[in-house]
């Protein structure tokens, strides 16, 4: 397989996608050295990850060994030769790093939030040569994301990737951070030429989910995965829940499904090409109907206003449910995905009625 932007980025000369992963934090030199030996033995790692500095919601928690991490990290890249990311949030942690070799820096969501962070360490980072990855924010703004990669490449620093990592919200809910597709896929959009790695980690918070997360980032063309490992992920000292251990890792990234842009061959191409013309021509269809539907809705309005009819009628809607289902039944479609159809043509139906009777 080939990577979608084989003309930019990091991902140029990997035929398969870019995997991070190493502990959340370095905690002490054997855990640290132990699990990147087991992560290197399986020859499935790009880059060794490992937090120095850890952002911790609550105070009282672990919240990271500090520099002396740095040296460890050393001696990992000696004996492993992998190359290493810390995370970074401020213009002391960037020294630190740069000292200690360091090979790429990643800003953390908690980071990306603060356009004065951004702004330290990118004026931190003018002209060393070190790149960066960038998480995005913990909330759902695609603009801010946007404005810290504008920031680090206004002072000339490369962006090796930027990092979905999940967005922040209240309550109960299935993911520790809700993945929000749609945003990275739009930051796809806006910067075609920018790798994404997907963070399933701390998108899931529990080991249960990361490979369903691992696998729909791929589906949806990301260019790779950072993830989480510790050689004993129950004992360790932060995000203890979500980490998993090297093996765990191995039989995870071994048993994705990476599938493909473009076709692998011709014919494959072809056929794709063939049945979404055919789709691209019955949405053209569909909203044809829509507008001839319009239409009448528009009729209908200008003889509500004549005969002050209201422009809701409860009955009418009733009778409209009950069509969905009738017509859910007949052409084998899920009803609740008719009636949710139905339902936005009725909103509109009665906005440009609305508007009609108050003009
Ligand atoms: C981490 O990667 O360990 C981390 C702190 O991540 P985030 O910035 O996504 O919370
Ligand atoms: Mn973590």
């Amino acid at each position: 397989m080939t990577f979608k932007k084989p003309e930019k980025g990091f991902v140029e000369k990997y035929n398969r996608p870019y995997i991070i992963a190493g502990p959340c934090g370095a905690e002490t030199e054997e855990q640290l050295i132990d699990t990147a030996r087991q992560l290197a033995s399986t020859g499935l790692v790009d880059l060794f990850r490992a937090g120095i500095w850890k952002p911790r919601t609550r105070p009282g928690t672990f919240e990271g060994i500090g520099p002396i991490g740095l040296e460890w990290m050393k001696t990992v890249k000696e004996e492993t030769g992998l190359p290493l990311t810390v995370e970074v949030a401020n213009r002391e942690h960037v020294e630190h790093a740069l000292k200690h070799d360091i090979d790429v820096l990643w800003i953390g969501a908690k980071t990306t939030v603060n356009p004065f962070s951004i702004q330290e360490l990118a004026d931190s980072l003018r002209g060393t040569g070190v790149k960066v990855m960038i998480k995005n924010p913990i909330n759902p703004s695609l603009s801010l994301w946007l404005g810290a990669i504008e920031r680090f490449e206004a002072v000339g620093v490369e962006i090796l990737a930027a990092i979905h990592r999940g967005f922040t919200e209240y309550g109960d809910k299935i993911y520790r951070h809700n993945p929000m597709w749609q945003i990275p896929i739009d930051l796809m959009m806006e910067r075609p030429n920018l790798p994404i790695i997907n963070d399933p980690s701390h998108i899931c918070g529990n080991r249960t989910l990361l490979k369903d997360v691992a696998q729909k980032s791929l589906d949806l063309n990301f260019d790779g995965i950072m993830i989480e490992v510790h050689r004993e992920p129950d004992s360790a000292l932060s995000d203890a829940m979500q980490q998993i251990k090297p093996k765990v890792f191995e039989s995870i990234i071994k048993s994705l499904v990476i599938r493909h842009e473009k076709g692998l061959d011709n014919s494959v191409e072809k056929d794709l090409i063939s049945y979404r013309r055919k789709i691209d021509s019955l949405d053209s269809d569909i909203f044809k109907l829509i507008a001839d539907r319009i239409d009448i809705i528009k009729l209908i309005g200008d003889y509500k206003k004549k005969n002050k009819v209201s422009v809701l009628q409860r009955d009418r809607w009733e009778e409209l449910v009950n069509q969905s289902i009738i017509i859910s039944k007949q052409l084998g479609l899920n009803s609740n995905f008719v009636q949710k159809i139905l339902k936005i043509i009725h909103q509109e139906s009665i906005n440009i009625q609305e508007k009609i009777l108050n003009d």
